[in-house]
C-alpha cells in the first residue's frame, strides 16, 4: 500500500493468519498485523492506520472474538506485547495486553483483594475492560480509577471513572464510542487482605469452572437476559440465564460443519477441529432462532463479531 510507511511501524506483519491468535481457532488473514511495545508504537501504527484509511482492528487474548474466514484489508493491532504490571499501595497500574488471569494472581502474591473473579477468565485486560468480562456479579471496570486510551484522532487521554458507565457485560466510555478507540492502560483500586482469605475466594471462583466445556470456544456465545414482566402493577426484572434458556430450547449438540453446541454448556459453542467461522456464525443464529422462536426472547451475543 503506498503511504504505508513500514520503517515506521516496529514488529509489523502481512498477511497474518488470525486464526492462531483467537481461542475459537477460526478466521482468516489480515492485510497488516502489529504487536507494537510502546505508547509511541501504538501511536504510530494508530496514526498510518487511519491515514491509510485501513479498517483497525485491536485484538487482545483473542478470547471473545470472531474474525471472518475471507481476507480482511484491514489493520490487526495486537496488544500482547504491551503488558506490564506496577504496584503502589493497593493500586496496580497495568498495560491493556496484560493477561487478566496473571494479572489477578499478581494481585494475590502482593496480598491485594478485589480481582479473585478474573483467575479463570482468558484474554487480556483491555479485552476485558471492553466489555466488562466477569464473574459472579463482580465485573473489571467496578474496580477502574483510570483509564488511559488513544482516541480516534490518534490523541491520548487520560480518563477517570466518572467518564465511563458499566454494567453487566458493557463498558461505554461517555460520548467516545469504544469500538474506535485503543485501551491503553488502568489503574485499578483494590484493597489490602489476608492472603489465605484471597486464596479461598480464588479456589471458590475457579470450582465453579469446574464443569466449563474443555476445548476450543470464546466462552459463553451469549449474554444473560432481562425481561421486564408487569405484575398486579408491578415492574419485576427478570434474569434469564442464556444457557438454561438455550437448554430448554434443546439446543445442546446442534452443529454446523465442525462447530457444536456443547453437550455441558449450551452456551458455549466449541469447534472440534475444522470449523469455519461461518460455522461457528451459522450456528449462533440458528441458536438464536430458535431460542426466539420458542420464547421471544431475542438473546445477544456476547461474542464480538469484527469485520463481519
Ligand atoms: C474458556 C473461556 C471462559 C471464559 N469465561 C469468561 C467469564 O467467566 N467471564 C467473562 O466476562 N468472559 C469470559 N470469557 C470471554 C473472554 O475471556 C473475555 O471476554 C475476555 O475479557 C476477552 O479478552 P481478550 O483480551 O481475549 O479480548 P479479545 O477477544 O481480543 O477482544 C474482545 C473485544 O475487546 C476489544 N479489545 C481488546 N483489547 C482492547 C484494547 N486494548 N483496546 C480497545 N479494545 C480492545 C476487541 O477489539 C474486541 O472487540 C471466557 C472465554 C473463554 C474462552
Amino acid at each position: 500500500m503506498s503511504g504505508f510507511n513500514l520503517n515506521n511501524l516496529n514488529n509489523l506483519e502481512r498477511d497474518k493468519d488470525l486464526s492462531g491468535l483467537t481461542s475459537l481457532g477460526v478466521g482468516g488473514r489480515a492485510e497488516y498485523y502489529v504487536e507494537p511495545e510502546s505508547i509511541d508504537d501504538f501511536k504510530a501504527a494508530f496514526k498510518l492506520g487511519l491515514e491509510n484509511k485501513l479498517k483497525i482492528y485491536i485484538l487482545g487474548g483473542g478470547s471473545n472474538v470472531i474474525f471472518p474466514d475471507d481476507y480482511i484489508k484491514a489493520l490487526v493491532i495486537s496488544t500482547k506485547k504491551f503488558n506490564k504490571i506496577l504496584f503502589n499501595d493497593n493500586n496496580v497500574r497495568v498495560q491493556a495486553g496484560c493477561s487478566l488471569a496473571r494479572l489477578a494472581a499478581e494481585a494475590a502474591k502482593n496480598n491485594l483483594s478485589g480481582l479473585e473473579f478474573a483467575v479463570g477468565i482468558p484474554g487480556t485486560v483491555g479485552g476485558a475492560i471492553f466489555g466488562n468480562a466477569g464473574a459472579g456479579g463482580h465485573g473489571i471496570a467496578e474496580l477502574i480509577s483510570e483509564l488511559i486510551i488513544i482516541d480516534d484522532k490518534c490523541e491520548l487521554k487520560k480518563l477517570s471513572a466518572e467518564d465511563f458507565s458499566y454494567g453487566y457485560r458493557n463498558f461505554e466510555i461517555n460520548n467516545i464510542d469504544k469500538n474506535k478507540i485503543l485501551i491503553l492502560e488502568c489503574v485499578l483500586k483494590l484493597h489490602e487482605a489476608e492472603r489465605e482469605l484471597i486464596d479461598a475466594e480464588v479456589k471458590r471462583y475457579l470450582s465453579k469452572r469446574i464443569n466449563q466445556p474443555m476445548g476450543r470456544s470464546a466462552g459463553c456465545t451469549f449474554k444473560n437476559t432481562e425481561i421486564k414482566k408487569n405484575n398486579n402493577n408491578e415492574n419485576n426484572e427478570i434474569n434469564l440465564s442464556a444457557g438454561k434458556l438455550l437448554d430448554e430450547c434443546g439446543c445442546k449438540g446442534l452443529e454446523c460443519g465442525d462447530a457444536i453446541v456443547s453437550e455441558n454448556h449450551a452456551n458455549f459453542i466449541l469447534n472440534r477441529g475444522r470449523a469455519r467461522s461461518e460455522d461457528i456464525i451459522n450456528l449462533i443464529k440458528i441458536c438464536q432462532e430458535r431460542v426466539f422462536n420458542r420464547t421471544g426472547v431475542m438473546l445477544e451475543p456476547e461474542i464480538k463479531f469484527m469485520a463481519l
